[in-house]
Parts: C-alpha cells; sequence; structure tokens
C-alpha cells in the first residue's frame, strides 16, 4: 500500500476505504471463456445493415466491425463463463448508496475481420475502478470492463465499456424558485458542418452532395463515404419527406423537452434520413411512413431548427393553420 506506481490512486484508497475495497476488483476476470451463442451469420449481418443503412457491398462476406459485441451477447437468458465477480462488485456499491448507474462511453479495438461461420469466445475483465469522481448526475466509480474477443484463439478485437455507479446528484430544493429558463441545446457547430447551420440561417436545409458519385448525404461530413471523395457541392432540400421511423421520448425528462414527445427519422425525397421533431400531430399519432413538409421552427432568440410537420390526413386538427402553398412552411427568417 502506499509504494508503486499508482500512487495517486493508493492515496485517494487511503481516504477512501470503500475505494480500496472497489480497486481490489481490478484485474478481476467478470467472464472465463464465454462462448458466443450463435457463430457470425449472413442474417444478423443483413439485419444490422439494414438498421444502420450501410449498403457496403463488402457484407456480409464480413461483418461490421463494429457488430463485434453482437457475437457475444447472451439475451435474456444471459451466457455461461460470467464469473460472480461483477454482481459482487455492484452489490459492494449498492450497499454503500451508489444505488444507480449509467453507461458513459466504450472503445472497440478490431485486429481481424469476423466472417460467417466463426465461432466467437471471449474473456471479460474488469481493468479499472476510479476513485470516487463527482459529476453533474452524483458521485460514484466508474467502473471499466474489457472484454477480449477471440476465434480460434487469435484475438479479432476488444471492447472496452465503462459505466458509473453513483448516486445521484440531491434535487435542488426550491423546484418553483423562478430560475432561467433552461434552453434546448445549442448544435455544436464546426467546420464540417458550418455550411448545414448556414443554410438553416437562410431557411434553407442543405444537404451535400459528392462531386465524384453524386450520393446525396447527411449529416454534413468532410468526404464522400461512397466513394471517398472530399469533393461535394451542397443543394437545396425540396422539403419533402417521409416519417422512416420514430421513439417516442417519456423519460428522461431532459431540461427544455416536455415529454412526451415524437422524435422522427426523417427519410427527405433527395434519399437522406435525418433526425428531428415531428410537428403538428400528437406524439401518439406519428406513424411510420407519414408525409412530412419541412418548416424551420423558433426555438428561441438564437436558434432555429428545421423541423417536420405531418401533412398527410391526420385529423382536423383544432389549432393547425390550412394546408400550406406549395414549399416550405417557413416561420423565421435567417435574422
Ligand atoms: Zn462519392
Amino acid at each position: 500500500m502506499g509504494a508503486g506506481p499508482a500512487a495517486g490512486a493508493a492515496a485517494a484508497a487511503e481516504e477512501d476505504p470503500l475505494y480500496e475495497r472497489l480497486r481490489a476488483y481490478e484485474g478481476q476476470a467478470a467472464a472465463n471463456s464465454g462462448v458466443g451463442k450463435d457463430p457470425v451469420n449472413e442474417p444478423m449481418i443483413r439485419h444490422w445493415c439494414e438498421a444502420m443503412g450501410d449498403a457496403s457491398p463488402a457484407y456480409p462476406a464480413v461483418a461490421p466491425a463494429t457488430m463485434l459485441q453482437v457475437w457475444t451477447m447472451g439475451g435474456l437468458s444471459g451466457n455461461a463463463g460470467r464469473t460472480g465477480v461483477y454482481d459482487e462488485l455492484f452489490a459492494l456499491l449498492e450497499e454503500a448508496g451508489y444505488t444507480s448507474i449509467v453507461a458513459t462511453d466504450c472503445e472497440q479495438e478490431y485486429f481481424r475481420p469476423l466472417r460467417p461461420g466463426d465461432r466467437v469466445t471471449f474473456d471479460a475483465t474488469i481493468e479499472s475502478v476510479s476513485p470516487r469522481k463527482t459529476t453533474k448526475l452524483g458521485t460514484g466509480y466508474f467502473v471499466t470492463t474489457r472484454m477480449d474477443v477471440r476465434v480460434d484463439g487469435e484475438t479479432a478485437g476488444t471492447h472496452r465499456f465503462r459505466i458509473l455507479k453513483y448516486t445521484p446528484a440531491a434535487k435542488r430544493p426550491g423546484k418553483s424558485a423562478p430560475g432561467p429558463a433552461p434552453q434546448r441545446p445549442r448544435p455544436v457547430v464546426n467546420r464540417d458542418n458550418a455550411g448545414f447551420w448556414a443554410g438553416v440561417a437562410e431557411g434553407k436545409l442543405l444537404i451535400q452532395r459528392c462531386d465524384a458519385c453524386r450520393t446525396p448525404r447527411f449529416p454534413w461530413l468532410p468526404g464522400c463515404g461512397g466513394c471517398g471523395s472530399a469533393d461535394w457541392t451542397a443543394f437545396e432540400a425540396s422539403g419533402a419527406g417521409t416519417v422512416y421511423s420514430y421513439v417516442v421520448m417519456h423519460h428522461p425528462p431532459f431540461p427544455a423537452f416536455d415529454p412526451p414527445y415524437a422524435v422522427g427519422l426523417i427519410e427527405l425525397a433527395e434519399g437522406v434520413r435525418m433526425i428531428s421533431n415531428v410537428t403538428g400531430v400528437p406524439y401518439d399519432k406519428v406513424r411510420v411512413g407519414m408525409p412530412v413538409e419541412l418548416e424551420f421552427l423558433r426555438v428561441d432568440a438564437e436558434l432555429t431548427l428545421p423541423v417536420f410537420r405531418a401533412t398527410g390526413d391526420t385529423g382536423p386538427g383544432p389549432s393547425e393553420t390550412g394546408p400550406s402553398e406549395t414549399g416550405a412552411a417557413t416561420s423565421g427568417k435567417g435574422r
């Protein structure tokens, strides 16, 4: 204790007896010689590619690298090979009052492609437990688990994921205390997407089109995912689209959002998809295939967002205006 490379961690352990107990789990196996329930297989690859909209001809001869974790999943009935170590560690945290959990991030490395027929085995290790940290969510410990995925004894990839097990921060008292109204999050504008937001400021929804292969793309990216060309031209979307998919957000409530509300994946007439709100229809009346039309929502003085208004036969809406004329209904000018 005290000596060694992790002097800072040791010091933290002296001040925090729980951390000292948690740290004893570092390096312990959370799963030994787990075996994937199914071999890598074409149907699962096809489902994934469809869900992701990835039409690369490389699949399904090989599996997308990002499917790495899929082949290790145990489903509802779980996987053999799990040790009780993870449960023990969690029980220790629960007893100490760290009852909430949130997944924070995940990192993967790929060493060889997986192909249909490959039989995956995996080991998981509790790689590290952080000293106690205080975040906006609350105070707790980050636990990082590393999973090594192998085929025929050869490492195909590693999957590292981190969770925060925490005690939620106390809610601020005096809910009625009128603070400034929470604002919707601001978009992160960078060199790659500045043109898009410049378009929004002018009441236009701009899509990129690859100069080399003519493939339209959204969201904005510096290069073409189809042919790799870095040359592109922006063009204005017609504003017509359909609801390709949607979710209804009930929980958790985010500041400035008022659940339940529908978040749509809108397929534009130009063939690209974007995530946006569906307006002009109650959240529980949003349907896949519903026609929608672009409009611009003035959220506040600094923020205007493209959203999509249902245009189909959605029943008489008491507060809805009549059908717009041609093109997009715009509300709020650029400046
Ligand atoms: Zn291209």
